[in-house]
Protein backbone atom coordinates (compact mmCIF):
# COMPACT_ATOMS: atom_id res chain seq x y z
CA UNK A 1 0.00 0.00 0.00
CA UNK A 2 2.83 2.21 1.10
CA UNK A 3 4.25 1.84 -2.40
CA UNK A 4 1.08 1.91 -4.39
CA UNK A 5 1.11 5.47 -2.04
CA UNK A 6 5.07 6.63 -3.06
CA UNK A 7 3.80 5.72 -6.93
CA UNK A 8 0.51 7.83 -6.68
CA UNK A 9 2.66 11.09 -4.95
CA UNK A 10 5.38 10.28 -7.85
CA UNK A 11 2.95 10.41 -10.61
CA UNK A 12 1.02 13.55 -9.08
CA UNK A 13 4.83 15.42 -9.28
CA UNK A 14 5.40 14.34 -12.65
CA UNK A 15 2.35 15.29 -14.40
CA UNK A 16 2.69 18.54 -12.56
CA UNK A 17 6.06 19.60 -13.88
CA UNK A 18 5.68 21.78 -17.03
CA UNK A 19 5.55 20.59 -20.78
CA UNK A 20 6.90 21.53 -23.59
CA UNK A 21 6.72 18.72 -26.46
CA UNK A 22 3.59 17.20 -28.19
CA UNK A 23 2.94 14.44 -26.83
CA UNK A 24 3.96 11.29 -28.05
CA UNK A 25 1.29 10.51 -30.11
CA UNK A 26 1.02 14.04 -31.72
CA UNK A 27 5.04 13.59 -32.70
CA UNK A 28 4.22 10.11 -34.23
CA UNK A 29 1.69 11.39 -36.37
CA UNK A 30 4.18 14.10 -37.79
CA UNK A 31 6.45 11.69 -38.27
CA UNK A 32 4.24 8.67 -39.50
CA UNK A 33 2.78 11.59 -42.21
CA UNK A 34 6.15 12.91 -43.61
CA UNK A 35 7.30 9.23 -44.02
CA UNK A 36 4.64 8.48 -46.52
CA UNK A 37 5.58 11.73 -48.59
CA UNK A 38 9.41 11.03 -48.35
CA UNK A 39 11.29 10.90 -52.27
CA UNK A 40 12.86 6.86 -52.94
CA UNK A 41 16.38 8.70 -52.54
CA UNK A 42 15.72 10.63 -49.19
CA UNK A 43 14.25 7.25 -47.81
CA UNK A 44 17.45 5.27 -48.95
CA UNK A 45 19.80 8.17 -47.22
CA UNK A 46 17.56 8.37 -43.87
CA UNK A 47 17.76 4.36 -43.65
CA UNK A 48 21.35 4.75 -43.95
CA UNK A 49 21.76 6.71 -41.03
CA UNK A 50 18.59 5.29 -38.58
CA UNK A 51 18.27 2.18 -40.00
CA UNK A 52 14.81 0.16 -40.47
CA UNK A 53 12.59 1.65 -38.03
CA UNK A 54 10.05 4.20 -39.24
CA UNK A 55 10.74 7.66 -38.53
CA UNK A 56 8.32 7.94 -35.86
CA UNK A 57 10.20 5.22 -33.88
CA UNK A 58 12.61 7.84 -33.41
CA UNK A 59 10.45 11.16 -33.20
CA UNK A 60 9.86 11.37 -29.65
CA UNK A 61 13.60 10.59 -28.83
CA UNK A 62 14.82 14.46 -27.68
CA UNK A 63 11.99 14.17 -24.99
CA UNK A 64 13.38 11.16 -23.76
CA UNK A 65 16.52 12.15 -23.17
CA UNK A 66 15.63 15.42 -21.32
CA UNK A 67 16.50 13.34 -17.88
CA UNK A 68 20.07 13.20 -19.18
CA UNK A 69 22.50 16.11 -17.74
CA UNK A 70 24.61 15.85 -20.69
CA UNK A 71 21.81 16.81 -22.64
CA UNK A 72 20.42 19.89 -20.37
CA UNK A 73 21.71 22.22 -23.03
CA UNK A 74 19.07 20.96 -26.00
CA UNK A 75 15.80 21.69 -23.42
CA UNK A 76 15.39 25.14 -25.04
CA UNK A 77 15.69 23.92 -28.48
CA UNK A 78 12.08 22.71 -28.16
CA UNK A 79 10.51 25.97 -28.16
CA UNK A 80 10.28 30.13 -29.19
CA UNK A 81 8.97 32.35 -26.66
CA UNK A 82 7.74 35.74 -27.86
CA UNK A 83 5.91 38.61 -26.81
CA UNK A 84 2.46 38.67 -28.03
CA UNK A 85 1.14 40.75 -30.73
CA UNK A 86 4.05 40.73 -33.35
CA UNK A 87 3.71 41.64 -37.02
CA UNK A 88 5.53 39.64 -39.82
CA UNK A 89 8.21 41.99 -39.79
CA UNK A 90 8.40 42.58 -35.98
CA UNK A 91 8.28 38.93 -35.85
CA UNK A 92 11.20 37.66 -38.28
CA UNK A 93 13.73 40.26 -36.61
CA UNK A 94 12.60 38.65 -33.08
CA UNK A 95 13.91 35.14 -34.69
CA UNK A 96 17.06 37.11 -36.49
CA UNK A 97 18.29 38.67 -32.68
CA UNK A 98 16.87 35.33 -30.74
CA UNK A 99 19.51 32.97 -28.96
CA UNK A 100 21.10 29.69 -31.03
CA UNK A 101 19.58 27.66 -28.59
CA UNK A 102 15.89 27.95 -29.65
CA UNK A 103 13.32 25.83 -32.00
CA UNK A 104 14.37 28.85 -35.12
CA UNK A 105 18.32 28.45 -34.65
CA UNK A 106 18.64 25.20 -33.57
CA UNK A 107 16.62 23.25 -36.67
CA UNK A 108 18.45 25.30 -39.41
CA UNK A 109 22.07 24.30 -37.69
CA UNK A 110 20.83 20.62 -37.72
CA UNK A 111 19.77 21.14 -41.39
CA UNK A 112 22.84 22.67 -42.52
CA UNK A 113 24.50 19.94 -41.02
CA UNK A 114 22.77 17.02 -41.98
CA UNK A 115 22.81 18.77 -45.78
CA UNK A 116 26.56 19.98 -45.85
CA UNK A 117 28.34 17.78 -43.02
CA UNK A 118 27.83 14.74 -44.88
CA UNK A 119 31.85 14.05 -42.83
CA UNK A 120 30.43 14.56 -39.31
CA UNK A 121 30.46 10.66 -37.36
CA UNK A 122 27.09 8.59 -37.82
CA UNK A 123 26.34 8.98 -34.31
CA UNK A 124 26.09 12.74 -34.69
CA UNK A 125 24.12 12.18 -37.87
CA UNK A 126 21.82 9.97 -36.07
CA UNK A 127 21.06 12.70 -32.98
CA UNK A 128 20.56 15.27 -36.19
CA UNK A 129 17.45 13.05 -37.48
CA UNK A 130 16.06 12.40 -34.23
CA UNK A 131 16.41 15.83 -33.28
CA UNK A 132 14.83 17.20 -37.11
CA UNK A 133 12.18 14.94 -37.13
CA UNK A 134 10.87 15.88 -33.45
CA UNK A 135 11.51 19.54 -34.07
CA UNK A 136 10.03 19.84 -36.72
CA UNK A 137 6.97 18.42 -34.86
CA UNK A 138 6.85 21.40 -31.94
CA UNK A 139 7.16 23.91 -34.84
CA UNK A 140 3.64 22.99 -35.71
CA UNK A 141 1.91 23.17 -31.78
CA UNK A 142 1.47 26.66 -31.76
CA UNK A 143 2.48 26.92 -28.06
CA UNK A 144 5.84 26.34 -28.72
CA UNK A 145 5.73 29.42 -30.18
CA UNK A 146 3.88 30.94 -27.39
CA UNK A 147 4.99 33.64 -24.90
CA UNK A 148 7.28 34.15 -22.00
CA UNK A 149 5.18 35.48 -19.48
CA UNK A 150 3.41 32.08 -19.25
CA UNK A 151 5.93 29.56 -20.36
CA UNK A 152 3.84 28.91 -23.99
CA UNK A 153 0.48 28.19 -22.31
CA UNK A 154 1.85 26.36 -19.56
CA UNK A 155 0.98 28.84 -16.35
CA UNK A 156 -2.58 29.60 -18.10
CA UNK A 157 -4.26 26.65 -15.58
CA UNK A 158 -7.84 25.39 -17.18
CA UNK A 159 -10.18 22.37 -16.58
CA UNK A 160 -10.57 19.79 -19.05
CA UNK A 161 -13.39 17.92 -18.70
CA UNK A 162 -13.38 18.48 -15.42
CA UNK A 163 -9.15 18.02 -14.40
CA UNK A 164 -7.31 20.40 -14.00
CA UNK A 165 -4.61 21.31 -16.76
CA UNK A 166 -2.84 23.71 -18.22
CA UNK A 167 -3.44 25.10 -21.74
CA UNK A 168 0.42 24.41 -23.09
CA UNK A 169 -0.32 20.55 -21.69
CA UNK A 170 -4.03 20.69 -23.33
CA UNK A 171 -2.49 21.20 -27.05
CA UNK A 172 0.94 19.00 -26.43
CA UNK A 173 -1.26 16.05 -25.56
CA UNK A 174 -5.00 15.83 -24.15
CA UNK A 175 -6.65 17.15 -27.23
CA UNK A 176 -5.14 14.72 -29.19
CA UNK A 177 -5.59 11.97 -26.67
CA UNK A 178 -9.69 12.69 -26.53
CA UNK A 179 -9.54 11.87 -30.44
CA UNK A 180 -9.07 8.05 -29.53
CA UNK A 181 -6.36 7.29 -32.50
CA UNK A 182 -3.73 5.72 -32.59
CA UNK A 183 -1.14 7.21 -34.66
CA UNK A 184 -0.88 4.83 -37.69
CA UNK A 185 -4.87 5.93 -37.58
CA UNK A 186 -4.55 9.82 -37.34
CA UNK A 187 -1.85 9.66 -39.74
CA UNK A 188 -4.18 7.58 -42.19
CA UNK A 189 -7.17 9.93 -41.87
CA UNK A 190 -5.71 13.13 -42.04
CA UNK A 191 -3.63 12.59 -45.07
CA UNK A 192 -6.02 12.52 -47.93
CA UNK A 193 -5.43 14.98 -49.76
CA UNK A 194 -4.58 15.34 -53.69
CA UNK A 195 -0.41 16.63 -54.61
CA UNK A 196 -1.97 20.00 -55.60
CA UNK A 197 -3.49 21.28 -52.05
CA UNK A 198 -0.43 19.18 -50.23
CA UNK A 199 1.88 21.72 -52.37
CA UNK A 200 -0.03 24.55 -50.79
CA UNK A 201 0.65 23.28 -47.46
CA UNK A 202 4.13 23.01 -48.25
CA UNK A 203 4.74 26.78 -49.44
CA UNK A 204 7.11 29.13 -47.58
CA UNK A 205 9.97 28.05 -45.14
CA UNK A 206 10.96 28.02 -41.67
CA UNK A 207 10.19 31.49 -41.20
CA UNK A 208 6.65 31.29 -42.50
CA UNK A 209 6.00 28.06 -41.04
CA UNK A 210 6.67 29.55 -37.52
CA UNK A 211 4.67 32.37 -38.13
CA UNK A 212 1.80 30.83 -38.92
CA UNK A 213 1.96 28.74 -35.80
CA UNK A 214 2.51 31.87 -34.07
CA UNK A 215 -0.88 33.19 -35.37
CA UNK A 216 -2.71 30.04 -34.44
CA UNK A 217 -1.13 30.48 -30.79
CA UNK A 218 -2.51 34.35 -30.57
CA UNK A 219 -5.92 32.07 -31.12
CA UNK A 220 -5.32 30.13 -29.08
CA UNK A 221 -4.25 33.00 -26.20
CA UNK A 222 -7.27 34.96 -27.56
CA UNK A 223 -9.68 32.22 -27.06
CA UNK A 224 -8.97 30.13 -24.07
CA UNK A 225 -8.41 31.92 -20.68
CA UNK A 226 -7.06 31.09 -17.02
CA UNK A 227 -9.70 29.26 -15.43
CA UNK A 228 -11.98 28.32 -18.57
CA UNK A 229 -13.73 25.02 -18.05
CA UNK A 230 -12.89 23.66 -21.39
CA UNK A 231 -15.25 20.15 -22.71
CA UNK A 232 -16.80 19.24 -25.98
CA UNK A 233 -17.46 22.56 -27.42
CA UNK A 234 -13.52 23.60 -27.23
CA UNK A 235 -13.13 20.32 -29.14
CA UNK A 236 -15.23 21.54 -31.37
CA UNK A 237 -13.70 25.08 -31.83
CA UNK A 238 -10.23 24.00 -32.20
CA UNK A 239 -9.78 20.38 -33.71
CA UNK A 240 -9.95 21.34 -37.39
CA UNK A 241 -6.47 23.35 -36.02
CA UNK A 242 -5.15 20.95 -34.16
CA UNK A 243 -5.88 18.57 -37.11
CA UNK A 244 -3.90 21.25 -39.74
CA UNK A 245 -1.08 21.69 -37.19
CA UNK A 246 -0.35 17.76 -37.44
CA UNK A 247 -1.01 17.52 -41.32
CA UNK A 248 0.97 20.16 -41.95
CA UNK A 249 3.75 19.08 -39.52
CA UNK A 250 4.07 16.11 -41.44
CA UNK A 251 4.18 17.27 -45.09
CA UNK A 252 6.72 20.29 -44.05
CA UNK A 253 9.01 17.64 -42.50
CA UNK A 254 8.88 15.39 -45.92
CA UNK A 255 9.52 18.66 -47.69
CA UNK A 256 12.72 19.40 -45.28
CA UNK A 257 14.20 15.94 -45.24
CA UNK A 258 13.41 15.78 -49.30
CA UNK A 259 15.12 19.08 -49.77
CA UNK A 260 18.01 17.95 -47.58
CA UNK A 261 18.63 14.19 -49.14
CA UNK A 262 18.06 15.03 -52.46
ZN1 LIG B 1 9.79 18.80 -27.92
Amino acid sequence: MRILNNLLVLGLLLTSVYSFAWGTTGHRVVAEIAEAHLNSKAKREIKKIIGKQPLAYWANWPDFIKSNPDWKMADSWHYLNFPGGLNRTEFDQTLENSSEENLYKRTLIIIDELKNHKNLSLEKKQENLYFLIHLIGDAHQPLHIGREEDLGGNKIEVEWFRSKTNIHSLWDSKLIDFQQYSYTEYAEVLDFHNKKFNKTLTAGNLNDWLYDSYQKAEDIYANTKAGDKLWFPYNYQYVSTLEEQLLKGGLRLAKVLNEIFK
